[in-house]
Parts: structure tokens; sequence; C-alpha cells
């Protein structure tokens, strides 16, 4: 039977997707260097002959000696820091793993007939002046910057899975995944809605960066997982750059308040200071997504923001 590689197995979205995939009867391989994912995020899969777990940088190329990797027909490249807090804490790390380590899971790719799904991000669009954002819109990115080592390691991440497509014919397609949430995020990623549901459920401060006048959409973990599988399944995707995304935009001032009104939470909302580049306004068009893979999520933010908060609650009481 055919294997499947997730990269970045140990993170949030790679987790996720192995719980779903072996669930479903499918071997899986997960390989992570554990630099921000946990092998506890993975703990029910622990016992399952269904999935392996390897160790391993996938910026270095002698990964790809493995045995363990002949026979795999699907790879879902997600390996890379996400959180602003971790991708700036490890420039470096985060430029090799979307660069090289592309590079690397395309090989392997074209080696062994795969298809892939590359996890690009909307933050390829930068600061975005078009609104909302559509495949075509090329972007407002800053080179010169704090976010500029995932940004521009994103987009040129994107450009070695043009070349593989245009040149060799590999059926890869590139996701560019806009904010996700749920629970099983670490206590310290630092992304906002982690943040802001901890800090409500222990009656901290809850932390506003700028005004709260931000923009961002967030998607529910099971909406995205469920549209990248449908990017690795259709083969209308191949050599397509693909959004996925929550179309709904909340400000975070409107996310705070949300959070804080479900957790009914004593917290008192602060503002602290905007990090540098922050983007202003995000939110995709998902027409494209429609119209390929006939996907849309389905989650909405009060229901997905219930659901995380029971979670967490659950694992403050654990
Ligand atoms: P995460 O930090 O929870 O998971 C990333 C995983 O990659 C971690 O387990 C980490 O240890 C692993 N990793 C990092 N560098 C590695 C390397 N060199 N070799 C092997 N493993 C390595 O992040 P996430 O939220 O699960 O994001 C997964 C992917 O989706 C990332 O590529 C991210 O850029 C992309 N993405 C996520 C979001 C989101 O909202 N979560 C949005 C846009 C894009
Ligand atoms: N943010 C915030 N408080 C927090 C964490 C983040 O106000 O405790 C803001 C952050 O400045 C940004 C938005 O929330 O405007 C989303 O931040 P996150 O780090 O989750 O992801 P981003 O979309 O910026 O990569």
């Amino acid at each position: 039977m055919n294997k499947i590689l997730i990269t970045g197995a140990a993170g949030f979205i790679g987790s996720n997707l192995a719980r779903a995939l072996v669930s479903e009867g499918y071997e899986v391989i997960g390989i992570d260097n554990l630099s921000t994912g946990r092998l506890d995020n993975l703990s029910d899969l622990a016992d399952s002959p269904r999935f392996a777990f390897l160790e391993s940088d996938v910026s270095k190329e002698s990964f790809l000696e493995r045995p363990e990797l002949e026979r795999v027909r699907e790879i879902f490249h997600f390996a890379s820091a996400a959180s602003p807090k971790f991708y700036q804490a490890d420039p470096f790390g985060t430029i090799a793993v979307n660069t090289s380590g592309t590079r690397n899971l395309l090989q392997l790719a074209l080696r062994n007939g795969a298809k892939m799904v590359y996890a690009s991000t909307s933050e390829a669009y930068g600061d975005p002046l078009v609104h909302p954002q559509d495949e075509e819109y090329r972007g407002n990115v800053n080179t010169w910057g704090p976010r500029a080592c995932y940004d521009e390691a994103k987009r040129l991440g994107e450009v070695y899975c043009y070349e593989y497509w245009k040149q060799f014919g590999l059926a890869v397609k590139v996701a560019r995944i806009f904010n996700t949430y749920s629970d099983g995020l670490r206590q310290d990623d630092g992304r906002v809605i982690s943040n802001l549901v901890t800090q409500a459920l222990g009656g901290r401060d809850m932390t506003i960066y700028g005004d709260g006048s931000q923009t961002r959409s967030f998607c529910f973990i099971t909406d995205t997982v469920n549209g990248l599988r449908r990017m690795m399944d259709r083969e209308a995707a191949n050599g397509q750059i693909i959004n996925i995304g929550n179309e709904k935009e909340y400000t975070i001032l409107q996310v705070a308040n949300l959070v804080k009104e479900l957790t009914n939470s004593p917290s008192r909302i602060t503002f602290h200071p905007l990090p540098q580049d922050d983007p202003t306004r995000r939110r995709p068009s998902i027409r494209k997504a429609r119209e390929l893979l006939e996907w849309e999520p389905e989650v909405e933010l009060a229901e997905g923001l219930r659901r995380t908060i029971e979670a967490y609650r659950n694992r403050k009481d654990a």
C-alpha cells in the first residue's frame, strides 16, 4: 500500500492531518525535527501500526536516504514554524526549511512519482493593498523586516514548486493557508486565538497588539484539513496556487470580545504596541477553491471558538 508523508507532523496542522488520515486507514509517515512541534501531539498515534515517526530535519538532504521513504506517493510539506514568535526566533531555520527543505521534498516527489501539497501562507500577500486577496494578487511584502524570513521564504518555496511543475510535470499544488485555529497549540505558541483563550480562561489580562482594528479571517482546523486533502486528491489543483481559509473577516478587538463573552471571563482587555509590519487587513477570496476543489469552510468562528474553549478547559482541568 502507498504511504503518505507529512513533514511537520508533530505540529498543529500536521498532527491533525495525520490523525485524520490514519483514522481512515491510510499508512502515514510523519517527519519532524521537534523545533516547534511536540511528540505529545502524536501521542494517540504512538501505538498505531499505520503510523511511523522519524525525527529529522528536512532542510538537510541526508533524510532523503531513509529507507522508510520508499513507496511514499503523497507528500504534505508542512514543516516550518508558523507563529511569528517562533519563526522570528530562528529566521535562518525558517528560510532553510521553506527553501532547501521544499526543494528536498520536491526531489523526493520526483524520485517516487509522488504528488505534493506545499503549505504556503496568506503571508505571501504581505500587508495586502487589495482586498479580499485572490491568488492573482502579487502581494505587498517587505524584504527588510522581521516577517521577511517567513514571507519571502514561503514565496521562494512557491517558486521551487512552480519550477518542478513546469520543468518536470510534477503534480505539485500550493496551499496559501490563512489563519487556522483550534486547541492543540502550545501554551506558549503566541498566536492570537491561543493567547486570548488561555488568558481569558486564566482570568489574566487579554493582550491586544495595537488598537485591535487590524483584521484576520479564521478557519477552523477541520475545515483547513479537509481543504488540504481535497487539494491532494484533485487533479485540477496540480500546478495551482489555491487559498485555503475562511472568508469571514473580524477585527482582533471583535475576536477578543467574543472570546471574553464565550468564556464568561472577568479578564480585562489591554492594549500593547503593534509589532512591526503587522498586516492591517487579511481576508481570502476562495472562489478558486470553490471552483477547483468544491470546498468551502463550514465552521463559524463562534462555533469554532466554543469547541476550542471547551478543549482548553478540559486540558486546564486535566
Ligand atoms: P507548527 O509550528 O505547529 O508546526 C510546524 C512543524 O514543523 C513543527 O512540528 C516543527 O517542529 C516542524 N519543523 C520546523 N522546521 C522543521 C525542519 N527543518 N524539519 C522538520 N520539521 C520541522 O505550525 P502549524 O501551524 O502546524 O503550520 C504548519 C504549516 O502550515 C507551516 O508550514 C506553516 O507555515 C503553514 N501555515 C500555517 C498557518 C496556520 O494558521 N496554522 C497559516 C499559514 C500557513
Ligand atoms: N495579536 C494580538 N494579541 C496577541 C497575539 C496576536 O493582538 O496576543 C494580533 C497580532 O498582532 C496580529 C493578529 O493578532 O495582528 C494575528 O496574529 P497571529 O500571531 O495569530 O498571526 P499573524 O496573522 O499575524 O501571522
